[in-house]
């Protein structure tokens, strides 16, 4: 089954400036945001600016550019956070991704989470 994009997703709005947010960077290919409802004191969402649903949707028909420069806005973004390993104290990343996933948005979106000992990876349940 081909992956399908609803351009009418949350995210889609931000992205088309109809939904206020609170931007942390914003690059030719991502765009990274606070949480709305954060989960710990850093938790930023990062988006590629593309119309992809997962991580495998964009792995697999993004361009190399694309891929690259989320990756990237990523990373820089652990940077200014001050998570990075290198210079901070790590921070857990994310990506839900269809219904086994529990994702609730169907766009893309790395959730950096930091600030504080993330506890287990999962629950068991
Ligand atoms: P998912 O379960 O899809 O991985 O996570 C979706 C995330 O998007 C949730 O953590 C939720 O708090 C966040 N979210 C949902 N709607 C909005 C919104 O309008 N603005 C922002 N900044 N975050 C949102």
């Amino acid at each position: 089954m081909p992956y399908t994009y609803d351009d009418q997703n949350i995210f889609a709005k931000i992205l088309r400036g109809e939904i206020p947010n609170d931007t942390v960077l914003e690059t030719d290919h991502a765009l990274a945001f606070r949480d709305i409802t954060p989960q710990a004191p850093h938790h930023v969402l990062v988006i590629p600016k593309g119309p992809y649903v997962s991580f495998d949707h964009l792995a697999k028909e993004g361009s190399d550019a694309e891929i690259a420069g989320w990756t990237r806005a990523v990373g820089q973004v652990c940077q200014m956070l001050g998570v990075s390993v290198d210079s901070g104290d790590g921070y857990r990343l994310i990506c839900n991704s269809g219904a086994h996933g529990v994702q609730e948005v169907p766009h893309l979106h790395a959730h950096i989470l930091g600030g504080r000992h993330m506890g287990r990876m999962i629950s068991k349940s």
